[in-house]
This record gives structure tokens, C-alpha cells and sequence, in this order.
């Protein structure tokens, strides 16, 4: 199975469930078949998941899915170690395909009202697993042993924000267990 075909299952899959919300059932919750759906950049960090409008339409204007034209996840979120969090962060996107276009308190609303509770809260560890992937060096305080994950040195210029002592480059090998 490709990768669009993984997504395609995961939209399908997400789209099965909204309609078993009560609170947003009478949406054209169908028409979200229709959006096109890809990829981000592999090597975003922050960004899980986003929602693309047409161009020339503001935000104000959204209507619904027609007004899309597309839905990027994030490409480490489709293994299926990270499905369940991946068909939150579409949820989260569809919402946003449906004319809930900030975040707002009715948004916020709409978003908790997914059932995987769990899964709300997985974008905290989602952003760890993203920063373990690129992470070549642990800026490591040698006192307390407390680790900072980036992808360069950090040459001395860092304190340990509990000890005020100078951090030290030690090289980060990614195939450690996530522990
Ligand atoms: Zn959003
Ligand atoms: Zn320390």
C-alpha cells in the first residue's frame, strides 16, 4: 500500500467517526472525501498538520471543503506506531475544512469532542519523537546529566538552566531506545 493510499484510509477512517458526533453530524461532513491530501516537508518540526485554503479566499470566507485545497500531515505521523494520533491531527485539520477556521473556544470545543482522549494529547510526544529523529548532538549539563536534543553544537554557549553550569556537546545516537 503507497502512502497516499495510507492516507486515504486514515481520512476514511477519521471521516466514519465524525459522523458518529452528534455535535457536527449535520456538517457536509461527506464532502471532506474530496480534499486532496499530502505530505510536509519531512523535516518540519513544528508543524503536525495543516489545513490549505484556496488562494484568494480569507479565512472569513470559508464556506467548507470546497474551500480547501488540501490537507498536509506530516509524513512521520502516518506509520502506524502514530496512526491514532495522525487521525486526531486530521480530525483537527477537518475541522478546519468545515469553516472552523481559528482556534477558538468553539473550536477547542469541537476538537475535545474527538473519542480517542489519548490521542489528543499525543502531539507533546509526537514533537519529542520529531526533535529525537534529527537530534546529532545532546547538549548535556554535566552536573545533573539533563540532556537538550538539537541537530548542532551548542560550542559552550549554553547554561543548564537549574545548575548555571555550561553545557557539553556529546554526540547523540539516534538508535538509542526511546526511553
Ligand atoms: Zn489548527
Ligand atoms: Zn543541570
Amino acid at each position: 500500500m503507497d502512502d497516499s493510499q495510507v492516507l486515504r484510509n486514515i481520512a476514511s477512517s477519521v471521516i466514519l467517526t465524525m459522523h458518529q458526533i452528534p455535535q457536527i453530524n449535520h456538517l457536509p461532513i461527506e464532502e471532506l472525501h474530496r480534499i486532496p491530501l499530502g505530505k510536509l516537508r519531512k523535516d518540519a518540526t513544528r508543524l503536525h498538520a495543516v489545513c490549505r485554503y484556496r488562494k484568494g479566499i480569507s479565512k472569513e470566507q470559508i464556506r467548507g471543503p470546497e474551500d480547501v485545497r488540501c490537507v498536509d500531515l506530516h509524513p512521520e505521523a502516518t506509520p502506524v506506531q502514530w496512526e491514532e494520533y495522525a487521525k486526531f491531527l486530521l480530525y483537527h485539520e477537518f475541522l478546519h475544512a468545515l469553516g472552523f477556521t481559528g482556534h477558538d473556544r468553539t473550536f477547542r470545543t469541537l476538537e475535545a469532542l474527538w473519542p480517542n482522549k489519548e490521542a489528543i494529547g499525543m502531539g507533546a510526544s509526537f514533537s519529542a519523537h520529531l526533535r529525537r529523529r534529527g537530534a546529532k548532538w545532546a547538549w548535556t549539563c554535566p552536573k545533573c546529566a539533563k540532556e537538550h536534543l538539537r541537530s548542532k553544537r551548542g560550542k559552550g554557549r549554553y547554561r543548564c538552566r537549574d545548575c548555571r553550569v555550561t553545557l557539553i556537546d556529546v554526540p547523540y545516537q539516534t538508535s538509542r531506545p526511546n526511553t
